[in-house]
């Protein structure tokens, strides 16, 4: 009886459960020297056991993406050591010459405690680069061009951990660098930004996760595997305000239940329902070649040409 329960509850544990492994594993490991040479080693954890459990546990109606390994690992290489670094060194230095020049500091807030005790600053931190994260998601959504640069990461035809950092780097930055960048302007102290982005970085990870987690009552506090499912939907319910998409929280829905652009369609029984199909909502199949994404060809008419024409066939001389 017992173990039938634990079996019905399995579904809704398996991420929680991944999430506190997790953060026992960096509590533990905290001050060691993997932890000091490669900060990213947390990422390849949270990766590794995200494809075990979609190996042992797919999702019902998952889609092999098995020939889009190689272009998974570019991107998610690329995204993972460089934009950091890229939007760091041009971006920053931009952003503090506001500051310098109209304040002559560098931040608008002198000192980082100004803006109160660590924890209070980890939770405005994760509120306001979560609301960053929906604002900017919306609005590449509407934004034609960059519809555009984003919509390689919707070209996906299945949600799972190696297509997470799938997309084109001025896209991924956009959402997810910029407004941290921003914050550590305003004065934030730089722990509560890494200590948030790193709940940000997991939660949205686990957000991908191709397995077959359910997440109840929890869906409506976290972006679960089920919610983002739904903004990966080649078809949303015929309803204006999902006009431009639905669901565009990264590791919350809380903004998304907010401002109205929530949508988990369930069956008579309360059962979540799954989308018909994953995809770009255009039609536009998925990009296998990362050049082609990395230099957005699809927004620049004149390129997409260029790689057009590289791909054709040499034709014979005529005799
Ligand atoms: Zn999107
Ligand atoms: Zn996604």
């Amino acid at each position: 009886m017992l173990a039938k329960k634990f079996i019905n509850w399995l579904p809704y544990l398996i991420l929680p459960g991944a999430g506190i492994a997790l953060g026992v594993l960096y509590l533990t490991m905290r001050g060691s020297a993997l932890a000091k040479t490669f900060p990213f080693y947390g990422s390849f954890v949270s990766l590794f056991i995200m494809i075990t459990l979609e190996r042992v546990w797919t999702w019902r109606h998952a889609k092999s993406q098995r020939h889009m390994i190689w272009r998974d690992l570019t991107s998610t290489m690329v995204q993972t050591f460089l934009i950091g670094g890229i939007f760091g060194a041009i971006f920053l230095p931009i952003l503090h010459w506001g500051p310098q020049t109209f304040l002559g500091r560098r931040l608008l807030f002198g000192l980082s405690d100004q803006l109160g005790p660590l924890w209070v600053q980890v939770i405005a931190v994760s509120l306001l680069s979560t609301l960053w994260g929906y604002g900017m998601h919306r609005f590449e959504h509407y934004n034609s061009f960059l519809w555009k640069l984003h919509g390689y990461h919707h070209s996906v035809t299945n949600v799972q951990a190696t297509n997470i950092l799938v997309s084109n780097p001025v896209d991924y930055a956009l959402r997810n660098v910029l407004g941290g960048l921003i914050l550590s302007i305003v004065g934030f102290n730089p722990i509560a930004i890494v200590i948030a982005g790193v709940i940000d970085l997991n939660y949205g990870s686990f957000s991908h996760s191709g397995t077959d987690a359910k997440g109840g009552w929890m869906n409506y506090i976290f972006n679960g595997p089920e919610v983002h499912r739904w903004h990966h939907s080649v078809k949303l319910p015929d309803d204006p305000k999902f006009r431009y998409g639905c669901n565009f929280g990264v590791a919350t829905t809380f903004w998304d239940i907010l401002f109205g652009t929530f949508c988990l369609p369930k069956d008579a029984n309360g059962e979540v329902l799954a989308p018909p199909a994953l995809g770009h909502p255009e039609g536009y199949p998925d990009e296998p070649n990362y050049l082609k994404m990395l230099f957005a060809v699809r927004a620049f008419p004149a390129l997409e040409r260029l790689f057009e024409k590289k791909q054709q066939p040499i034709s014979a001389p005529a005799e």
